[in-house]
């Protein structure tokens, strides 16, 4: 059974269990880092982060290129150790890769990202500039559900501005993170200025409280994330805490309606529903029969299985844990009136038996008060509400305490754009289910979604791991020796704008 610790050993004794959640067995066990091995990592990054600021921009540069190269060739295996932690299907893992590697693209772009801003002649003989500084050491705390892609919205960036990075990676799939570090190691990164370290709450907080951590990027569920940004604001940190999510479609009359659903199926069932921009509720507006209709024909021949069967569509869920949740929020809405037209906990995989498997499931006439809906159901459930209108369909949509991502379905220009001018989400689809901003644009959401001002990656993301320094200059010519008394003009400020 693999053994899974932090770069550099560390004391803990306490461990948490890894599985092939296709299978159900425990294919491992991650040593949870204690807040000693917490203290000693940062440390080791914070005299890293001293030297990699001063490592030149050319050099940084090159870094994250041969980084990039890197990754590229290693997409399959880090895709493969995707697929046996979290269970995702192999071409889901690959894009999942190929949407990190975007980010990492991006920040081989960091000497334009950091280019400061500099006015000749502000006042006579004074020139202006501003330049952006790294802060130091960047913590890193990420979820299950993309174990490849989500640390790289971060630590691309933060590591191309010259921070060291220590990444918290779920203790549910840690082995990706473990691969990535070697691959910055061969890229001819400095030891310690990414660091990944294993563990749990503990390590989470410990990270969060060091006082040597200057700032701290977290992706997770709503109520941890709000715990982080309650703590990392308290210690007086800059903080960005993405958390959960409960994605809206809004489906038009004039939209075309066999797209639409197919777009749908994707959008809910893709990773067993565990996205946190998957489409979990979908909002009919006057088409509802027919498009339950036409989303039930698709949801029922999907086929749920492991990722090593070429054959299977939808794989397992994280944990047995997690799948009996999911399975918990079915039998709620059934008692609470709701119908479902597709019942995943019927599903039969063959040989799957100890998987955790739960099939796609299709829950018409939802109400708002409902379990399945108020809750983040994080799973292959796709709930179908009803609006009259369109303005019924965003109050129903701005009324949700979560604005992560939304989409409309219409062939009217007019009513997707007054959706995108008043719909309170961060980010906006039209005819797009999944609408994941590329990597030079900024993902996070709004409300219950993200707490801290900053999205991640793209320009927002650069100036989340830098601060601005700005610089006012003035080179007088020498005087000729004499002491000047200071004129009483000398202690006011300025009111004609010369210096
Ligand atoms: P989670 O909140 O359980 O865990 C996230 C991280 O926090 C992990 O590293 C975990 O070890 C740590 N953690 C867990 N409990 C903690 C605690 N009590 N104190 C301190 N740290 C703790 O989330 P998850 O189950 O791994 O991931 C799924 C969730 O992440 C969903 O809610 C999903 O919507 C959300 N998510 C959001 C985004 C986004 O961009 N908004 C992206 C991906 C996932």
């Amino acid at each position: 059974m693999k053994r899974i610790g932090t770069s550099d050993g560390g004391g803990g004794t306490r461990t948490s269990p890894v599985f092939d959640p296709a299978t159900g067995e425990q294919t491992g066990e991650v040593v949870l880092a204690t807040a000693a091995d917490v203290d000693h990592a940062v440390r080791l990054a914070g005299a890293a982060a001293e030297a990699w600021r001063d490592t030149p921009l050319s050099a940084r540069t090159r870094t994250l290129f041969a980084f990039r190269d890197l990754v590229d060739r290693h997409r399959r295996d880090l895709a493969a150790l995707v697929t046996a932690e979290h269970g995702k299907m192999p071409g889901d893992a690959s894009g999942e890769v190929a949407r990190g590697l975007e980010v990492v693209e991006f920040a081989c772009g960091i000497p334009h990202l950091l280019k400061g801003e500099f006015s000749e002649d502000v006042s006579t003989g004074v020139d202006a500039s501003s330049v952006r500084q790294p802060l130091g050491v960047v913590a890193g705390i990420t979820p299950f559900n993309f174990p490849v892609m989500v640390p790289m919205w971060m630590y691309p960036i933060a590591i191309a501005a010259g921070n060291a990075f220590v990444l918290k990676p779920s203790e549910r799939d840690p082995s990706p993170s473990v691969l990535v570090a070697e691959l910055w190691e061969q890229a001819g990164l400095p030891p310690q200025v990414f660091t990944v370290l294993q563990g749990d709450a503990e390590a989470v907080d410990a990270l969060v409280d060091h006082p040597g951590v200057a700032a701290v990027s977290f992706v997770g569920s709503t109520p941890v994330a709000r715990h982080v940004h309650l703590r990392a604001t308290a210690a007086g940190k800059r903080v960005q805490a993405l958390g959960g999510a409960k994605n809206h479609a809004v489906v038009m009359p004039d939209a075309d309606l066999a797209t639409t659903a197919d777009a749908l199926i994707g959008a809910a069932y893709g990773s067993a529903g565990e996205r946190c921009m998957a489409i979990s509720a979908v909002v009919a507006v006057g088409v509802g029969d027919d498009l339950v209709s036409e989303l039930g024909k698709r949801a029922s021949r999907l086929v749920t299985g492991p990722g090593s069967d070429p054959s299977s569509d939808m794989g397992p869920l994280i944990t047995a844990g997690h799948r009996d949740r999911v399975a918990g929020y079915l039998r709620s809405a059934e008692q609470e009136g709701a119908d479902l037209v597709l019942d995943g906990r019927e599903v039969e995989v063959p040989g799957g038996a100890g998987g955790f498997f739960l099939g796609p499931s299709l829950v018409d006439r939802v109400s708002p008060s409902m379990e399945v809906y108020r809750e983040e159901v994080f799973g292959p459930v796709l709930c179908v509400l009803r609006a009259d209108g369109l303005d019924e369909a965003i109050d129903l949509v701005n009324a949700n305490p979560y604005g992560n991502g939304c989409a409309i379905f219409t062939a009217d220009g007019r009513a997707a754009r007054h959706f995108r001018r008043n719909v309170q989400v961060g980010m906006v689809g039209i005819n797009v289910a999944i609408p994941v901003p590329m990597a030079y644009y900024s993902f996070g959401g709004w409300k219950q979604s993200l707490f801290g001002d900053a999205h991640v990656h793209g320009l927002e993301g650069v100036r989340f791991v830098t601060r601005l320094k700005s610089v006012t200059t003035r080179w007088p010519e020498p005087s000729a020796g004499a002491p000047v008394a200071p004129g009483r003009s000398e202690l006011h400020f300025p009111s004609d704008g010369n210096l």
